[in-house]
């Protein structure tokens, strides 16, 4: 069959291993999932409430403007609803703007390693990518800057970056948004904006940025990754654009009732940052007490240098029921990933881990 031929070399995505599987695998009743960057405090109790209420017919079509949350979220993020695209995670997002931008003879500036998604969307429309290694975990945007040339369409910014959790500050981001040409799209992937404990308002770059889409999602801090909502915030002309590329029911009906709920709680988005930040300094504690390298984080996740194989830590990890991310496969050889959990799940991660280290 006729297959793009750049599809044959790609390898679909591998998801970490299920709670169930690793249940029946070392026969464990406990296990933790602290692979994916979700919020170990859950959701909004106010979501249950909706959820309960809820009083509508799976028979239609969802509404396909999704109204109500995109009336809330340019409520609390102070923009225009028309400055608002929704779409099926931000994963989604990424697609829709690949397609929209990238075929063969252009090409996309990234970080690496970043978040694996923008390369796999570039490979699938026959882009060509141009990575630039990050330094000290944080993206050299000076490098990427001479990268760019008159056949770049899109460039990648992930901040906080997965997975290192460096946050780029403003006044790099501002100076390199200065410089780059004015018909290149930067996005700003800020899956983990909410995380942040002293973060700058990015939104008012749209205005002064035509080209700059933000992204942002309900999947980390918000708490409701299984319901697929992301979004992205641009100009008007920009959102016309991406809403022409965007498949017409994206987000289901149950996942805009959710998150427009989920939107209107700050208060337990504030609480959810503030339990991780102290999570995460017993991290910072613990590696400086084993002299471990990690990256300072503004997510609510912790890239270890283990100096080892980061699958061997993630397989003794998993035989306690403890599930994280090797660092192998996310450019990181001798890492892990882990997401900071409630406090006793960190405490048995961190018990774990001096396990292995006097048992080298
Ligand atoms: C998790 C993540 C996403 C994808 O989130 P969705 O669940 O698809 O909204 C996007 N970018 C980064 C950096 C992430 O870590």
């Amino acid at each position: 069959m006729k297959w793009k031929k750049q599809i044959l070399g790609l390898q679909p995505y591998q998801p970490g291993k299920s709670i169930e599987d690793v249940k029946k695998e070392y026969q464990l009743d406990s296990i933790v999932k602290l692979a994916s960057n979700e919020n170990p405090y859950g959701y909004s109790p106010k979501v249950d409430e909706a959820l309960k209420n809820f009083e509508s017919s799976y028979v239609l079509y969802p509404d396909g403007n999704a109204s109500e949350i995109r009336e809330v979220t340019a409520s609390v993020l102070g923009v225009n609803e028309k400055q608002l695209v929704f779409s099926n995670g931000t994963d989604e997002l990424i697609q829709i703007i690949s397609r929209a931008m990238l075929e063969h003879g252009k090409n996309t500036v990234m970080a690496k390693p970043t978040f694996p998604q923008y390369r796999h969307n570039a490979v699938i429309e026959g882009a060509e990518v141009r990575e630039v290694e990050l330094i000290d975990g944080y993206h050299d945007l000076h490098q990427m800057l001479l990268e760019i040339d008159e056949n770049t369409a899109i460039v990648w910014v992930c901040s906080p970056n997965n997975p290192t959790g460096s946050y780029t500050p403003k006044k790099e981001l501002q100076a390199f948004l200065e410089k780059v040409p004015s018909d290149v799209l930067v996005v700003l992937d800020e899956a983990y904006y909410e995380y942040v404990e002293e973060p700058y308002d990015s939104l008012p770059f749209i205005e002064k940025y035509p080209n700059l889409v933000i992204m942002r999602t309900f999947s980390k801090i918000y708490g409701l990754a299984s319901f697929r909502v992301g979004y992205g915030i641009s100009s008007e002309e920009n959102i016309q654009r991406l809403e022409s590329a965007r498949p017409p029911f994206n987000t289901n009906v149950l996942g805009q009732l959710v998150t427009s709920v989920a939107m209107t709680d700050q208060d337990f988005v504030a609480e959810s940052r503030q339990r991780n930040a102290l999570e995460r300094e017993k991290y910072y504690h613990f590696c400086r007490e084993h002299n471990l390298h990690f990256y300072p984080s503004e997510g609510n996740f912790i890239l270890i240098d283990f100096e080892r194989d980061g699958d061997e830590i993630a397989q003794f990890l998993l035989s306690k029921g403890l599930i994280v991310r090797s660092g192998k496969a996310l450019g990181f050889p001798t890492s892990a990933r882990i997401t900071i959990g409630l406090e006793e799940q960190n405490e048995r991660v961190r018990n774990a881990l001096k396990e292995i280290m006097v048992n080298v």
